[in-house]
Parts: structure tokens; sequence; C-alpha cells
């Protein structure tokens, strides 16, 4: 009995590698913080998650006629019935002029997007490559994927939320622009790349793999304990491919071709095969052997550009940076307190009275970020870009340090500027 367990979940995972992908359903995981949170104060978080959630969706039919409007088909008059709409909308139509600025700000551009900026910037770069007429997509399905991606992150996470995904899928447009990679890109690769980065931490449960294994969660024994959450966001994307149909006019093989190459890109995130990565890139580069002719050598600068973009924080300018810290510490930090609350170890990081936030930025950004920014910095020289996010992670650092000399860990006031970001950065568009 045990014997056939195991051969059939080793059938289910390989046949992935034969052709025949599994695809999760959407919804498949139960939510952990429903399943054990049940104080009150929560119970009006998941009331306020759902009231978002109704808004979404009436914002989304306001996004149908703003589409048509960025593409030009509808006229901007006066007298249209959405004056409110089309003013937060031009603003939001400006930003998208500048969209390949690396101080972008995403949330404000969420903000004047009503919560649709993942949707609603992944239609524009789709435009702006020509992706749909080239593969001859339906908008009706492509809206309808989007959209399902974009609802199923999870906006009650502090970090890992749809706006995360739309900030990694700008920065993966920055990065598409490289000189030294955009003249080699086909159009297949650019929209692998961006789907990808739209996907990659989709129905992302706010907690990490290991708090995934010591509470025995299902996607740990599907996912035999590794990559778990990655093989969950690649299956789902795949699983909302085949629900919405917009790969249904491809060949099977060619469609297939797609949904293997995004979890190939999907699984790259894993950060614990940060180093296999950085090992590999950093050989080629000593080699000087990228060829980027070859697809084979342009995936995998596509999954460094990835990995990249991922964890771009600490190389924004500090007004934006410094959100993202919060927030993500928040996340550890909520993560820690249900350990606490389960009697559980606390994870590494999740501790809010030993872990601050300067603390875990100073190791982060000196044992992840640097070593492949700095990389990243080799293979695309002469770059200003990659100039102008070392120039910020080293600022940034110097912050961090600055800040942990200055507070205990007890007066860390992450908690409460996460929820709410404050201030907002201008566009400017003097770094490119
Ligand atoms: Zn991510």
């Amino acid at each position: 009995m045990f014997l056939s367990c195991v051969c059939e979940a080793d059938g289910r995972l390989n046949t992935g590698h034969a052709g025949v992908l599994l695809a999760e359903r959407r919804g498949s995981y139960p939510l952990i913080d429903l399943r054990i949170l049940k104080t009150s104060a929560q119970q009006g978080e998941v009331e306020t998650v759902t009231r978002r959630k109704v808004k979404r969706l009436l914002s989304f039919q306001r996004y149908c006629h703003a589409s048509r409007l960025l593409r030009g088909l509808v006229p901007h008059t006066p007298r249209s019935l959405h004056l409110l709409d089309d003013d937060y909308l031009g603003q939001a139509a400006h930003m998208l002029s500048k969209v390949g600025t690396w101080n972008f700000d995403i949330f404000l551009f969420d903000r004047l997007t009503n919560g649709n900026s993942l949707v609603t910037l992944m239609c524009h770069l789709f435009n702006v490559y020509d992706l749909i007429h080239h593969f001859q997509l339906d908008m009706v399905k492509l809206n309808r994927f989007l959209g399902m991606v974009q609802e199923d992150y999870h906006s009650q996470n502090p970090y890992h939320n749809a706006v995360h995904a739309a900030d990694v899928t700008q920065a993966m447009y920055c990065y598409l622009r490289e000189p030294k990679l955009a003249e080699h890109l086909s159009p297949l690769d650019i929209f692998l790349g961006l789907m990808a980065a739209a996907a990659h931490d989709v129905d992302h449960p706010g907690v990490n793999q290991p708090f995934l294994i010591k509470t025995r969660h299902h996607l740990a024994s599907l996912y035999q304990n590794t990559s778990v959450l990655e093989s969950h966001h690649w299956r789902s994307t795949v699983g909302m491919l085949r629900e919405s149909g917009l790969l249904s006019h491809l060949p099977a093989d060619m469609s297939r071709d797609i949904e293997q190459r995004l979890g190939s890109l999907i699984l790259a995130t894993d950060i614990n095969r940060q180093n296999e990565f950085l090992m590999t890139f950093r050989e080629h580069l000593d080699n000087q052997d990228l060829d980027l002719q070859l697809a084979s050598h342009r995936h995998f600068i596509l999954q460094i550009a990835l990995k990249c973009a991922d964890i771009c924080n600490p190389c924004r300018v500090w007004e934006l940076s410094r959100q993202w810290s919060e927030r993500v510490c928040e996340e550890f930090y909520r993560q820690g307190d249900l350990e606490k609350k389960f009697d559980l170890e606390i994870s590494p990081l999740c501790n809010q009275q030993s872990d601050s936030v300067p603390a875990i930025q100073i190791g982060f950004i000196s044992y992840i970020v640097e070593p492949l920014f700095e990389e990243w910095h080799r293979f695309t020289e002469p770059s200003l870009l990659s100039q102008t996010m070392l120039d910020h992670l080293h600022k940034n650092k110097a912050n961090w340090s600055s800040l942990r000399c200055a507070h205990t860990p007890s007066d860390v006031q992450g908690r409460s500027q996460a929820e709410e970001p404050e201030g907002e950065v201008g566009e400017g568009a003097d770094i490119p």
C-alpha cells in the first residue's frame, strides 16, 4: 500500500518531465490563516479581504474601459461618465509612459489603478512588445488569465501579494531592455520573461517552506519537501493558463514547451538554489562563453534576470526599498507569531524580539543580493541601470547599518508602517 502511494506520487511528479504536466486547481491550498486563526479581529480582516475582492471586480470592469482608453480606442472626452476614474487613470497612463525608469513607484501605481497594477502593467507591456498580435492572443482570454493571476495573490500578505508581482514584472521589463540582452531576445523569450515574473509567487500563503514542512501541509508532501512553494506557483499558473484557454489556439507542443519553460523560470526563484545559479553564472562570465544566439543560454539569462528582479528591493531608491523591507519583515514576524502561538520553534528571521529589520536587511544584502548583482553588473557592463542599482544597494546598506546602531530590536517600528506605507516617491525620469 505504502509503495503504491509513493509510486503514484512519483508518477505524478515525473509525468511533468514526460510532457504531461500536473496542473493544480485554483484555490487548491487551504488558507493557513483561515484554518488556525479564529479570533474576531482576524475574521474582520477576512471580511475586509472579501470586500476588497468585490471592489477589485468592479474596478476590473472599469479596467476594461481603461485598457481601451490606454490603447486609444475610446476618445477621452470631458463628457465621459468616468470622470474620477479617468483622472486617476490619466495619472496611471502617465506613469506607464515612464514604466522603464528604475524609480517607478509601484505602490502609487497600484493605488492609481485601484489595486489592478499587475493586470494594467502586463496589458501595457504586452502592447509595448506587440505580443498580442505576435501570438494571436484573444484579449478576453488574456484579461481572464491576468485577472485570475492577480486575484490569486493574497492581498492580506504584507509582502507576497500582487503588488510584489507587479514590482518584479516592472523590474524584469527594465532588465529585458538592457542593451546586452535586448537585441537577442525573441518574442517568446519576452513573453516567458513577463509571464514568469507576473505569476512567480501566485497563491503564496505568506509563510515559507520550512513552515509548510513542519506543519505537514499537503503541498509539502505533494512536492516532497523540495521547491514546495515554487512548484505550487508554477502548477497553479499552468492550471490558470488551461482554465483561461489563453494558449489553446497554439500547437500542443508549443504550449507544452511554454508551460515547461515557465516552470524552469519560476523554479529558479527558489532561494535555496541561489548558490547553484550564482556559481554557474560566475563561471560563464569568467570563461566569457555566454552565447546569446543560443536559446539555452538566453533561457539561463532569463532565469538570472528573474532572480534579480525578485530580490531587487534593496537596489531601489531608499523610500521604496524601505517599504519593501518593512513589509517582508512584517510577513516574517507574522509567521513567527503563528509559530509561537502553536508552540513551534520560531524560524530564523521570524522573531520580532530578536530579529530587527535592519539586521535582517543587512544579512540579506550581504549574502544574497550583493553577490548576485555584482555578477549581473559584470554581465550587463557597461550599464547605467546596473551602476544605479549598485549605488542604491550600497546607500541602502549604509542606511540600515546606521539604523541598526541607532535602534534596539524593541524599537522596530515596521509593523504599523508596513500595513499603511507612507510617503510617495516622485517618478523622476532621470534614472534609466
Ligand atoms: Zn517573489
